[in-house]
Protein backbone atom coordinates (compact mmCIF):
# COMPACT_ATOMS: atom_id res chain seq x y z
CA UNK A 1 0.00 0.00 0.00
CA UNK A 2 1.33 3.42 -0.70
CA UNK A 3 0.83 6.47 1.30
CA UNK A 4 -1.82 8.20 -1.34
CA UNK A 5 -4.39 4.83 -1.20
CA UNK A 6 -3.59 4.88 3.05
CA UNK A 7 -4.71 8.71 2.90
CA UNK A 8 -8.06 7.37 1.03
CA UNK A 9 -8.72 5.43 3.63
CA UNK A 10 -8.05 7.62 6.35
CA UNK A 11 -11.11 8.90 7.65
CA UNK A 12 -12.72 5.65 7.83
CA UNK A 13 -9.56 4.08 9.54
CA UNK A 14 -9.58 6.81 12.39
CA UNK A 15 -13.47 5.91 12.99
CA UNK A 16 -12.25 2.34 12.97
CA UNK A 17 -15.05 1.61 10.09
CA UNK A 18 -12.53 -0.18 7.72
CA UNK A 19 -13.28 -3.71 6.27
CA UNK A 20 -10.61 -5.61 8.41
CA UNK A 21 -8.16 -6.68 5.45
CA UNK A 22 -7.91 -3.21 4.67
CA UNK A 23 -7.24 -2.24 8.29
CA UNK A 24 -4.59 -4.41 7.93
CA UNK A 25 -3.03 -2.90 5.29
CA UNK A 26 -2.81 0.16 6.75
CA UNK A 27 -1.67 -0.95 10.28
CA UNK A 28 1.65 -2.80 8.26
CA UNK A 29 2.10 0.08 5.75
CA UNK A 30 2.53 2.21 8.91
CA UNK A 31 5.27 -0.16 10.83
CA UNK A 32 7.10 0.40 7.98
CA UNK A 33 6.53 4.15 7.00
CA UNK A 34 7.56 6.83 9.65
CA UNK A 35 6.00 9.70 7.82
CA UNK A 36 2.71 7.91 7.54
CA UNK A 37 2.31 7.13 11.28
CA UNK A 38 3.80 10.75 12.41
CA UNK A 39 0.53 12.08 10.29
CA UNK A 40 -1.81 9.97 11.83
CA UNK A 41 -0.81 10.33 15.42
CA UNK A 42 -0.78 14.03 15.11
CA UNK A 43 -4.33 14.07 13.54
CA UNK A 44 -5.70 11.19 16.44
CA UNK A 45 -4.22 14.29 18.91
CA UNK A 46 -6.01 17.24 16.94
CA UNK A 47 -9.19 15.27 17.07
CA UNK A 48 -9.01 14.13 20.82
CA UNK A 49 -8.49 17.76 21.41
CA UNK A 50 -11.35 19.11 19.22
CA UNK A 51 -13.59 16.55 20.65
CA UNK A 52 -12.61 17.71 24.35
CA UNK A 53 -14.23 21.38 23.12
CA UNK A 54 -17.38 22.15 24.37
CA UNK A 55 -19.66 22.68 21.83
CA UNK A 56 -20.15 26.36 21.13
CA UNK A 57 -22.90 27.77 22.57
CA UNK A 58 -25.28 30.65 21.35
CA UNK A 59 -25.73 33.79 22.89
CA UNK A 60 -28.15 34.29 25.41
CA UNK A 61 -29.91 37.24 22.93
CA UNK A 62 -29.58 35.34 20.25
CA UNK A 63 -31.19 32.34 22.47
CA UNK A 64 -34.17 34.23 23.83
CA UNK A 65 -34.69 35.80 19.89
CA UNK A 66 -35.41 32.33 18.98
CA UNK A 67 -37.56 30.93 21.85
CA UNK A 68 -39.88 34.21 21.26
CA UNK A 69 -39.46 33.38 17.25
CA UNK A 70 -40.74 29.59 18.02
CA UNK A 71 -43.10 30.62 20.70
CA UNK A 72 -44.82 32.81 17.74
CA UNK A 73 -45.04 29.82 15.58
ZN1 LIG B 1 3.24 6.08 4.08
Amino acid sequence: MRCRRLLKHLSDYLDRDLEPAIRRHIDSHMRDCKPCRTFIRTLRKTLGVLKRQPAARPRAELKAALRRRLAGC
